[in-house]
């Protein structure tokens, strides 16, 4: 078996733009909280292209008057939408308030996605404050190498 460590050591990088494409995701006991963070921080949210989740999507839009690239609702597959995004670098940006208190239907997918924002190392924040941390990051407004694991070896790997 190949070392893990040795994998690792063999990266690539990705550039993520100045400009950045972020995704805004929030279950509904979250929603109040997604609204007034994004009200709070509107401004700097229209330096960038923002992606949503439907429901998220739609109540951003009413509240922020600003454009919004709306997926399926969460339980629906929209989840799944945005995690395909971020493996084809369309989205290189999560703000996912998820929550912790409550089940949900589609629990296997915010796993999901959760797992395929850290394989493709993109920023993430799950909470107010890692957002607000994200958020007054020098890097929001700066282009910045992403560095990513090299998969060659597992794309030509011996079956
Ligand atoms: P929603 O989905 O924005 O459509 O409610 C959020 C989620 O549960 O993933």
């Amino acid at each position: 078996m190949v070392n893990r460590t040795d994998k690792m050591s063999r990266q690539k990088s990705s550039i993520i733009g100045a400009k950045k494409k972020i995704a805004l995701v929030a279950h509904d006991n979250m929603k109040k909280s997604m609204i007034e963070w994004a009200k709070y921080n509107k401004a700097e949210l229209q330096q960038h292209e923002i992606y949503a989740t439907g429901t998220t999507g739609t109540l951003l839009e009413k509240e922020l008057e600003i454009p919004v690239n709306k997926f399926l609702s969460g339980p629906l597959g929209g989840d799944q939408q945005i995690g395909a995004s971020i493996a084809e670098g369309q989205i290189n940006f999560l703000v996912f308030f998820w929550d912790p208190l409550e089940q949900q239907p589609h629990d296997p997918d915010v796993k999901a996605l959760l797992r395929i924002a850290v394989l493709w190392n993109i920023p993430v924040a799950s909470n107010r404050s890692s957002a607000d941390f994200l958020f007054s990051s020098i890097l929001m407004n700066e282009a910045y190498q992403r560095k990513i694991e090299d998969f060659e070896e597992y794309l030509h790997r011996k079956i």
